[in-house]
């Protein structure tokens, strides 16, 4: 059975009280209720020690919004692998689409840090994801399948099995205009069917793929049920504990 998630990344959203009051009621919420997948969240890194503090019992998973690419030495502003293991942290978002768009990441990029997070025993959360011009085009099978090729592709059968990947249409992304079920079950599939031609149907299969971009408590139910959606990266909707609860009990 592949591992079910509902994953919040809060991008640049929080001050460090408001960090740490959602963070508690995370915590009681997860305490008190039958919670049927993995709870992860992706604080701004500043927050992130803190939030191992709290989840001693490594209730949620805590994850980087970004790594560097490099090991360590003359990387002002930047976090390293060494430093996120060195925490406890579960592992890192990877590529997001924000990442891309205003820091020039690359799937290049992406590559060299889904290997520097999994030599360090950490899981990296890759993202991907086609423009809205791109899917116009029809070009958005084709984009993704690249994606998928340049930034995972170099991996062994061992190492991808240890990768999450999301799948985030750019168009779909903060902007309240979600993907259909159908749209986001076309495209898991179609990344699920690429590991399969090269890895092996067994390795594609233990994989989970996530979806993000606009999923809310009234949709997440139904974009959950598809066959090779696992779960959830919510941005928007994970900054408040009602609406990420609500998410969450779309696996319910
Ligand atoms: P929204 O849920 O706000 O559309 O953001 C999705 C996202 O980018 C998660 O990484």
């Amino acid at each position: 059975m592949r591992r079910k998630i509902v994953a919040g990344n809060w991008k640049m959203n929080k001050n460090v009280i408001e960090a740490q009051q959602l963070m508690f009621q995370l915590l009681e919420y997860q305490k008190s209720n039958a919670v049927n997948c993995e709870v992860w969240i992706a604080p701004p890194s500043l927050y992130l020690m803190m939030a191992k503090d709290l989840y001693e019992n490594d209730e949620i998973g805590v994850f980087a919004q970004d790594v560097s690419e490099h090991e360590k030495g003359a990387y002002t502003g930047e976090i390293s692998a060494d430093m996120l293991e060195s925490i406890d942290a579960e592992g890192s978002l990877i590529g997001h689409s924000e990442r891309r768009q205003y820091h020039g990441e690359t799937d290049s990029h992406c590559n060299r840090k889904i290997k520097i997070v999994l030599e360090k025993g950490m899981i990296p959360i890759y993202c991907n994801g086609e423009t809205l011009e791109q899917r116009k085009s029809g070009k958005h099978l084709e984009v993704v399948k690249n994606q998928t090729e340049t930034a995972l592709f170099t991996l062994s059968a061992e190492e991808i099995k240890k990768v999450v990947i999301a799948y985030e249409p750019v168009w779909a992304i903060g902007t309240g205009e979600t993907a259909t079920p159908e749209q986001a079950q076309e495209i898991h599939a179609h990344i699920r069917s690429l590991i399969a031609a090269k890895y092996g149907q067994e390795v594609a299969d233990e994989i989970s793929i996530l979806y993000g971009g606009s999923v809310k408590p009234d949709n997440a139910k139904e974009i959950f049920s598809q066959p090779d959606i696992d779960g959830g990266l919510i941005g928007g909707a994970a900054l408040n504990i009602d609406d990420f609860a609500k998410i969450i009990e779309g696996f319910n």
